[in-house]
């Protein structure tokens, strides 16, 4: 079985790191951050005191990171020529999307085949190897990648070339952020209204209103499946992170010249939520600041 760089072992990175362990793989592991280290060590990956050291001999690199500048530094000055050459690089964090295909290129350029592979799915999905990669990247690269992948996740889908990944990502995100503001909205008004809030689900949900943020996860406790809502809004996918998404995806826009305006108005949104101090709660928590509380 091929031996493995996993740099990034955090909220995500550290249950990614540990399926490819169950996998059968030989992980090199590396985090800027001792404790996310000592954990992933527990798991069965072995610990490394750099990048440089990590990556060398291994046969593929996959990436976990915070954001497109410690993605591009990392590749850049870390992977690209340390790891061995034709050593196949996949990141998964999300990240924009010109970043992806610079990282890209300049991976390509020095022969190394480059996968950006971003998820959907949260921590629960990324400890317990369900998540959904979306990945973008030339054929061969995809299908080399495709088995590592399959190791972490339920489903690989093919979406394009280099930053294709990362574009499928936020349009998706920017989408589900702007159904969520208007799913809460419609409940907060059938409140106001004087509907019962379970008759609404009951009527919408069946309705031409009818979406995922409210049948598959309903921002209003006791209503639907069981969601955040019925925990206090905590777990399931934050704020900050929903934020993080639809700031990206403002980015591609302005780059892309496309008017995205409700994409704006949720970003606006989940900007006054985080910047009240409700960036850790879920984001369908949204619901409260609409109703003033
Ligand atoms: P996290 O902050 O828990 O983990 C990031 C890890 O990267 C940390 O352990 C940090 O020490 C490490 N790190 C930072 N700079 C580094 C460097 N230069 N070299 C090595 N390690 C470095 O974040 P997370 O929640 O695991 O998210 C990681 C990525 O996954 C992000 O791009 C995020 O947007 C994406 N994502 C997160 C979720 C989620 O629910 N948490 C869901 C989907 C996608």
């Amino acid at each position: 079985m091929s031996t493995i760089a996993f740099i990034g072992l955090g909220n995500m990175g550290g249950g990614m790191a540990a399926n490819l362990v169950k996998g059968g793989h030989i992980v090199h592991a590396f985090d800027l951050a001792e404790a996310a280290l000592a954990k992933a060590a527990e798991a069965g990956c072995k610990p490394f005191t750099t990048v440089k050291e990590a990556v060398a001999g291994v046969d593929a690199v996959v990436s976990m990171l915070p954001n497109g500048k410690i993605v591009q530094a990392v590749y850049e000055n870390d992977v690209i020529g340390h790891a061995p050459a034709g050593a196949l690089l996949l990141d998964c964090s999300t990240i924009d999307v010109a970043t992806a295909r610079a990282v890209a290129a300049a991976a390509t350029a020095k022969g190394y085949p480059m996968v950006d592979a971003p998820v959907s799915g949260g921590i629960a999905a990324a400890n317990g190897g369900t998540l959904t990669f979306m990945v973008g990247g030339p054929d061969d690269a995809f299908k080399a990648a495709e088995p590592i992948l399959a190791k972490m996740g339920k489903a690989v889908i093919h979406a394009g070339a280099a930053g294709a990944g990362q574009a499928v990502k936020i349009c998706n995100n920017m989408l589900l952020g702007a159904s969520m503001v208007a799913t809460c909205e419609a409940f907060a008004l059938a409140e106001k209204l004087g509907l019962d809030l379970q008759t609404f689900y009951d009527i919408s949900s069946v309705s031409s209103g009818q979406n995922w943020s409210m049948t598959s996860y309903c921002p209003v406790p006791g209503v639907g499946p069981s969601s955040p809502a019925d925990r206090g809004y905590e777990g399931g996918f934050a704020s900050a992170l929903m934020l993080k998404d639809l700031k990206l995806a403002m980015e591609a826009a302005q780059g892309a010249n496309a008017a995205v305006p409700m994409g704006a108005a949720a970003e606006s949104f989940y900007q006054i939520l985080t910047s009240a101090g409700e960036g850790g709660k879920d984001f369908s928590n949204i619901i409260n600041m609409l109703r003033g509380k």
